[in-house]
């Protein structure tokens, strides 16, 4: 089972809101309707369950995981979904209709609790509610007993009536940072006795695959099981992971004199289908840093590394590789190497090379060595050299062919 924590100690993130919520239910002050929202698997339901356990809690630190209510809240709430006497839990669903509703709304009373005590609704997925259903809250929560606390929990608080939510305090979770998350893997790995290798490396590679999202990052952990030592590359089989900065060298050379650094780089990555796919991701976000977009699904630290490596590249030349790479279903390391030739200022502009052509002879060469499935430019006897070049082989060869002779291929 995904893990979730039972107390405000091992709830990672969203300090300022913890404590806000906290100190008013401390001095019985807390909004008697809450709107806790933000995308899925940042904590929503764990904050809402955890608000609810402190306001029903009759101890004095709340919750103080002791008294009675407590105990049991602490075993059906906390840790099998079910609800108690004085917390209801409710899962809207796209059907509920105004019959379930009104059904719930009579839950929206403390008819039969003492005064003193606290009881607690919490209504998950409210965005579901149909308008009417609202409607029909919306009288319901104009005067809540004082000792009556309803939380609605939701993704799309835009799915809320207007209404509803100006009578409500929201609250609003937002992902958590790179450092709180890495302090949540780093728990979630110690409570697993997992011990993994390249350990920053590592997680901060579920980190950004995650999009910072703690369930999410939380799930990679999960699904790797208990008391073992894992290899980032274990993991990465888990998540698909691949660190853009190692396109950098790629992108940068498209602006330099020679392109042999470009060539060089091409042949060092490990090439498979999953390396194109973030190849034309990288070269997205490059388009998208030249155009100062803000939000970006990369580690912070990789993100600065890349908008200070290419901010003397012309977007063009970007815009142009990205359009020549992202036209071929399979990308190999050969085709990669020719479509960056093509685009390469200071030699190709004008040599044109069929991507067809390229493709039957590699299609060739593999039927002829049947033992592996890559192909290197090695392998690859080319018949002049021009063609040579274009396969972008020319890094086995002399080092580096001058312009003069290019040009003279070119005739
Ligand atoms: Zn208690």
């Amino acid at each position: 089972m995904l893990y979730r924590p039972d107390n405000f100690n091992d709830f990672i993130g969203h300090k300022s809101i913890t404590r806000f919520c906290l100190n008013h239910i401390f001095k019985n002050t807390l909004p008697n309707f809450l709107i806790i929202h933000g995308s899925s698997g940042v904590g929503k339901t764990t904050l809402a369950r955890l608000l609810a356990l402190a306001l029903t809690c009759t101890g004095n630190i709340k919750p103080c995981y002791e008294c009675e209510h407590c105990v049991s809240a602490k075993n059906s709430v906390l840790a099998n979904n079910n609800g108690t006497s004085r917390i209801l839990l409710f899962k809207v669903s796209a059907d509920y209709k105004g019959e379930s509703t009104k059904e719930m709304l009579q839950h929206f009373n403390t008819n039969f609790i003492p005064p003193t005590l606290n009881k607690v609704i919490l209504l998950d997925e409210a965005h579901q509610m149909s308008p009417q259903a609202q409607d029909l809250l919306l009288i319901d929560t104009e005067f809540l007993p004082t000792n009556l606390y309803v939380i609605m929990i939701t993704t799309e608080i835009l799915g809320l009536r207007e209404t509803v939510i100006s009578r409500a305090i929201e609250i609003k979770l937002d992902t958590l940072s790179n450092n709180e998350l890495l302090l949540l893997l780093k728990k979630e790995a110690n409570r697993r006795n997992l011990i993994i290798e390249q350990e920053e490396y590592t997680f901060s590679a579920i980190i950004s695959w995650a999009e910072n999202k703690p369930r999410r990052a939380l799930k990679v952990l999960e699904a790797m099981g208990e008391n073992r030592t894992l290899s980032f590359s274990r993991i990465n089989e888990f998540i698909d992971f691949v660190d853009p900065s190692m396109f950098i060298p790629l992108v940068t050379s498209l602006s330099s004199e020679g392109f042999i650094l470009g060539i060089q780089s091409i042949n060092d990555l490990k090439f498979d289908n999953l390396t194109c796919k973030y190849l034309i991701d990288f070269l997205i976000d490059c388009i998208k840093i030249k155009n100062g977009a803000k939000k970006f699904n990369i580690p912070n630290k990789i993100l600065i590394q890349i908008k200070e490596s290419i901010k003397n590249i012309d977007i063009k030349l970007i815009a142009r590789f990205l359009s020549g790479v992202s036209k071929h279903k399979v990308l190999s390391r050969n085709l990669l190497i020719s479509e960056y030739l093509r685009i390469h200022p200071s030699l190709f502009s004008s040599i044109e090379i069929s991507a067809s052509s390229l493709l039957d002879e590699e299609t060739r060469i593999k039927t002829l060595s049947s033992n592996t499935d890559t192909v290197s430019a090695l392998e690859f006897k080319p018949k002049s050299d021009l063609e040579n070049i274009q396969r972008g082989a020319i890094i086995m060869q002399d080092l580096p062919p001058t312009l003069e002779n290019l040009l003279k291929w070119q005739k």
